[in-house]
């Protein structure tokens, strides 16, 4: 855990009990602050109070009083649709609004720094897809290069939770748009854009302000170095904006598909093969076709975006493909769960936006495509243009008709429960065709999460293979 400097002997409030506000208290509290926590959940409330936590109602009238700062949890509105009302008041209390990724920059580093050799790094990864698997591959690709690393943010760990700094460690952090919007600290040593697609936009009021969230992590701290994915308008945008000129090699240009020329520092994956190119020369090519844990274009992105976060620590281009190959994947993306008779199924409920979707369906030449649920804010369209590789739907969840309505030009069968889809998928499908659960949709309608909607399909696919 990493004691919270800076609030010796002050009041700080956490609002949101979950894993990153409980963790918030306990790192308050070990730097020397008293935490007040706050619930808008009577239950949470119930169960923090409990196991010793100082509940404060920070909706009543003075409930800022004496508060020196507020942090808040990733799940809490704090802007758009409407702020909580709890952030209102801090507002009109005037107390700063926090969260517990600010925090952490401001005290993960400390006195003892000044024995280490090697100073730690941060390497902090946002953008709409491929997070998790960008992030993961980073932290893999360290280990077995031989540096210490710990991976927390938004993948697993809250990052209060992880151990203090070990001499020369990377610390691999996943933020979320609104990890990035609310963090008054940002201060990551290399940063890392994959993509941008529209995704939260409820949270952001559009995909302008989606972007001003991400942005933040470059702007604010100006990181040594930028790993930025230019495949879409804002990357090209930000790189450009953050490079002093073409050969400023701060930024690294990342690519899926297309060849840069820009004179600086760029990664690009072209027809299976990672480019990498500097002062104009190529220093390195990797075969990423044959590499089992990342199937697909979009994965090739990620693995462009981790090899050239993990370049700038200075590892060669042989240490890290052989890393790339022993990379095993994450649990529900692109995740091979079982083959019969020349079928592979695949699970990857991660799909919850349109773009995952459509950048799984790219991934396999024919599929037996398992979609659907609860539909985001702006619609399937942008699903139609990559449905070639489609031989039939399977759709599922409490709005599958209109799910499948939605699927113009394209074979479909309302099959609402994912036992229906799987059996129905199985029963039809030819050797060299993949059964892919890549929903397109959020699992809530039928599922707690996507986890949860993931491990059904696996279970499913048990009782057919
Ligand atoms: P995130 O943490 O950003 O949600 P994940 O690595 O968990 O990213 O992947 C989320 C979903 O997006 C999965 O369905 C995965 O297969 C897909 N995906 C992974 N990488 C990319 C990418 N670079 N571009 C588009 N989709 C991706």
């Amino acid at each position: 855990m990493i004691p919270v400097q800076g609030y010796d002997g002050k009041t700080v409030a956490v609002l949101g009990l979950g894993r990153s506000g409980r963790a918030a208290a306990i790192s308050l509290a070990a730097g020397g602050a008293k935490a007040v926590v706050w619930d808008d959940g009577a239950a949470a409330r119930e169960a923090a109070e409990a196991e010793g936590f100082e509940i404060r109602d920070l909706t009543k009238a003075g409930g800022f009083d004496g508060v020196e700062r507020l942090i808040v949890s990733p799940g809490i509105p704090h802007l758009y649709p409407s702020p909580n009302k709890v952030i209102a008041a801090a507002w009109a209390a005037g107390a700063p609004v926090d969260n517990d990724i600010g925090l952490f920059f401001q005290s993960y580093a400390t006195d003892e720094w000044e024995d280490f050799t090697t100073i730690p790094k941060v390497i902090a990864i946002t953008g709409s897809n491929g997070k998790s698997t960008t992030s993961a591959l980073i932290h893999h690709i360290c280990v077995e290069n031989g540096r210490a690393s710990q991976l927390a943010g938004n993948i697993g760990r809250g990052v209060l939770d992880i151990e203090p700094a070990h001499d020369g460690e990377v610390v691999v952090l996943e933020l979320s748009s609104y990890q990035t919007d609310l963090a008054r600290s940002l201060t990551p040593d290399v940063a890392v854009l994959t993509n941008i697609s529209p995704d939260h936009l409820d949270r952001h009021a559009g995909l302008g302000g989606y972007f001003a969230a991400k942005r933040r992590l470059f702007a604010e701290g100006g990181p040594d170095r930028c790993v930025i994915g230019v495949d879409e308008i804002e990357g090209q945008f930000l790189a450009n904006q953050l490079a002093e000129g073409a050969a400023d090699d701060r930024v690294i240009r990342v690519s899926s598909g297309q060849k840069l020329e820009t004179e600086g520092w760029t990664v690009f994956a072209r027809k299976g093969f990672l480019s990498e190119y500097r002062k104009g020369r190529q220093v390195a090519s990797i075969d990423l076709r044959e590499i089992a844990g990342l199937p697909g274009a979009h994965n090739h992105q990620n693995a462009c975006a981790a090899y050239a976060a993990c370049r700038t620590l200075g590892f060669s281009p042989k240490g890290i493909e052989a890393a790339l190959h022993s990379f095993g994947g994450l649990p529900h993306r692109s995740q091979v769960v079982g083959e019969k008779d020349g079928v592979r199924f695949v699970n990857d409920s991660k799909a919850t936006n349109v773009d995952s979707a459509a950048k799984a369906l790219q991934a396999f030449p024919r599929v037996r495509w398992i979609c659907g649920g609860l539909q985001k804010e702006g619609g399937l369209s942008g699903l139609l243009p990559h449905v070639g590789s489609v031989a039939k739907a399977y759709v599922i969840g409490r709005e599958a008709e209109d799910f499948a309505r939605q699927l113009v030009g394209v074979e479909t069968l309302v099959c609402t429960t994912m036992e229906a889809a799987v059996a129905a998928a199985a029963a039809d499908a030819v050797s060299g065709d993949v059964v892919l659960l890549a929903p397109a949709c959020a699992s809530f309608d039928q599922y707690d999460n996507f986890e949860q909607r993931g491990d059904d399909f696996m279970a499913q696919v048990q009782t057919v293979i």
